[in-house]
């Protein structure tokens, strides 16, 4: 069925062509990490890319799932790697959390992280709660990277939760791609705990959750009803692809992180993306 195969591409090229908004994903997607210098490596095109994106005016966020340093911290190791991000265009979870738990009304929260965690839900006007402080009515609890987490900071947040808080996360994914090798999601295994304890699952508020979605779109200055002709680029079906699928956004898969063309061929339908590519070159044909 050559036609029809060519009938999807066409779409498929018009609706890039016509996308309001982009939503990068970091590790994979636009960058390697070096872990000589702990800094990041552009894949190709991606200089070119954001620089275009930039130029034209089209609005773009770079949304990465990780909490272990603040959103401009990270925006700064892009910008050394030659990409054209901004501190404002730079999101991570804590990002997506903050505008959510002001939405909610929320404004006491026990982070169980440290700076990276906590700084965007503090420059949100948030009151954080450090792992180790004592404090009452805390209203939400909120995980993130924490590899310093210990024993106490289960007995609070438990006692927190207990109390009546909701138990929310950056991430709940059980392992991330690091310097070739597996490393595992911190707040996954916080979270598993918690849960055993206190028989309550954590609500993710970064990738995969609409929450995550909603807020680029918000930042990007885009109306939910735009979300189909919003362009989500990210390398792990299970985070990016699923966050499309579910806010009916564009789902572009690249092949230069996570998962190869065959991985993400068979993913389940709410983790398909509508296209995958060998990374960023091919997809600035597709849009420019
Ligand atoms: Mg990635």
């Amino acid at each position: 069925m050559p036609e029809d195969l060519s009938d999807r591409t066409t779409s498929l090229a018009q609706r890039i062509a016509g996308a309001e908004g982009f939503i990068f994903d970091m590790d994979g997607t636009l960058v390697v990490g070096n872990a000589a210098s702990e800094g990041h490596v552009a894949l190709p095109g991606a200089v070119e890319l954001l620089e275009k994106l930039r130029r034209s005016g089209v609005p773009y966020r770079v949304f990465t799932n990780g909490t272990a340093k603040p959103p401009a911290v990270y925006a700064a190791s892009l910008r050394h790697a030659g990409l054209a991000v901004e501190d404002a265009q730079m999101m991570t979870p804590s990002s997506s959390a903050a505008a959510w738990f002001v939405a909610q009304g929320i404004k006491r929260v026990r982070v169980l992280g440290l700076e990276g965690v906590q700084q965007p839900l503090r420059a949100a006007g948030l009151e954080v709660v450090g792992p180790y402080e004592k404090a009452t009515l805390i209203e939400a609890v909120f995980t993130g990277w924490f590899r310093e987490f210990t024993f106490p900071d289960l007995e609070v947040a438990c006692r927190d939760v207990w109390n009546g808080a909701e138990v929310t996360t950056a991430s709940n994914v059980p392992f991330f791609a690091a310097n070739g090798g597996r490393a595992i999601g911190a707040s996954f295994a916080i979270n598993a705990m918690i849960a055993a304890m206190t028989k309550k699952r954590a609500k993710v508020l970064g990738k995969p959750a609409r929450a995550a979605f909603e807020c680029a779109l918000l930042q990007m200055g885009l109306p939910r009803k735009a979300a189909s002709r919003v362009v989500v680029v990210g390398d792990d079906p299970a985070l990016e692809m699923r966050m499309a699928r579910s806010a009916g956004a564009i789902g572009i898969g690249v092949t230069t992180g996570l998962a190869t063309a065959e991985i993400m061929g068979n993913c389940i339908p709410a983790e398909r993306p509508d296209a995958v590519l060998a990374g960023l070159v091919p997809l600035l044909k597709l849009w420019g």
